[in-house]
């Protein structure tokens, strides 16, 4: 039999057609692996653990939060952060890869996507309220030239971005815009015997009438820029009371008053946020927490009870707290987070290596 044979440029051809196929297949399969990796926008689905911390008011003022005259300097030792100690937890926490998912999110139950690599971290900010004068605190948070900041009658600069966790978190997401992944900010969880974010809007705030109208316009203006930025709110309960401790007549008297003058300003919310975390998810008392539409609480530590678990219609999140006894006693356990070593603020009146006088 004759053998088959092809001239030059008939094999030429073929070469080339065969060139080009393999061309046009990997083509087709490089523009498949980018529409995959655009579809994904560089994101991966999140099944692990999504912690949550929580802080206070900052201490910007060391020197009178902390002097011996203060009576409040133990207070503010164990249970508040200093601005730069903040300061500096935002910066480790973006160097550990995580990244600020709001509440909502977190607790949607849809299935989280985030970038490759990054970890979500819930943070909420407790009281806020700012009840002290002078003692090392700002005043109240102001929206100012549209920025968000702290201001203080007690300081040589009266306003700045740079002695508050939401001002110094709004600056840190404006050098570092992808620690908020999807928008994400705080949940602030006021109270309301003492008016919120420095805004004395409710009778037991002993303010005028025209004191109050004025500071609740004010303070509703505020709210609106906040939600806008992604903050959203928790209710603390009105009177920052015990759960353990507390009638269930007083726990009724306080969700009616939460209603009356807190939520007008911040608006329907379902989360409640046990002070000092002490509650009882099995008590018939927090069936009256449940009636006023409170379904996500936040506790405090990391022992969810099997009741907790096995009540599907309502959410328990435990939560750290990062504060003075914290930084202190936690290392190891918030090494994932931050060198608290490193964090920690020597201008406390306490050592880090102090260790006593908690339990
Ligand atoms: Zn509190």
């Amino acid at each position: 039999m004759e053998k088959s044979y092809l001239g030059f440029a008939a094999r030429r051809r073929i070469a080339v057609a065969i060139a080009a196929a393999i061309v046009a297949a990997c083509c087709a399969l490089s523009m498949s692996a980018c529409r995959v990796a655009r579809a994904d926008d560089g994101l991966a689905e999140y099944n692990g653990e999504i912690e949550h911390i929580f802080t206070h008011e900052l201490v910007f003022d060391t020197a009178k939060a902390f002097a011996p005259t203060n009576k409040l300097r133990d207070c503010f030792d164990k249970d508040h952060l200093t601005a730069k100690e903040f300061g500096g937890l935002l910066d480790e926490l973006y160097n550990n890869g995580y990244v600020l998912i709001s509440l909502d999110r977190a607790t949607d139950g849809a299935t989280l996507r985030l970038p490759v690599g990054k970890k979500p971290l819930v943070m909420s900010l407790d009281d806020m309220t700012y009840d002290t004068v002078d003692r090392g605190c700002i005043d109240r948070i102001v929206y100012v030239d549209g920025k968000l900041c702290d201001f203080t009658e007690h300081a040589q600069d009266q306003i700045t971005r740079e002695r508050e966790n939401i001002t110094l978190l709004e600056s840190f997401i404006e050098r570092h815009p992808d620690f908020s992944f999807d928008g994400g900010r705080a949940t602030v969880c006021v109270n309301g015997y003492n008016g919120i974010l420095g805004y004395r809007v409710t009778p037991d705030c002993r303010v005028s009438d025209a004191r109050m109208k004025e500071d609740t316009e004010h303070c509703k203006e505020l709210v609106a820029v906040m939600k806008r930025l992604g903050y959203t709110f928790a209710s603390h309960t009105y009177y920052h009371s015990y759960f353990d401790g507390t009638s269930a007549a007083r726990l009724e008297k306080d969700c009616a008053q939460w209603k009356k003058y807190i939520e007008p300003i911040v608006g329907n919310t379902r989360v409640l946020c046990y002070p000092a975390g002490r509650h009882n998810a099995k008590s018939a008392k927090n069936g009256i927490f449940k009636r006023y539409g409170f379904d996500v609480f936040l506790c405090v530590g990391n022992s969810c009870t099997e009741y907790e678990r096995s009540h599907k219609d309502e959410k328990y999140i435990y939560r750290k707290p990062f504060d003075g006894t914290a930084l202190r006693l936690y290392g190891e356990q918030y090494a994932q987070f931050a060198d608290t070593r490193a964090i920690y603020d020597n201008t406390r009146f306490r050592p880090f290596s102090y260790k006593g006088g908690y339990h």
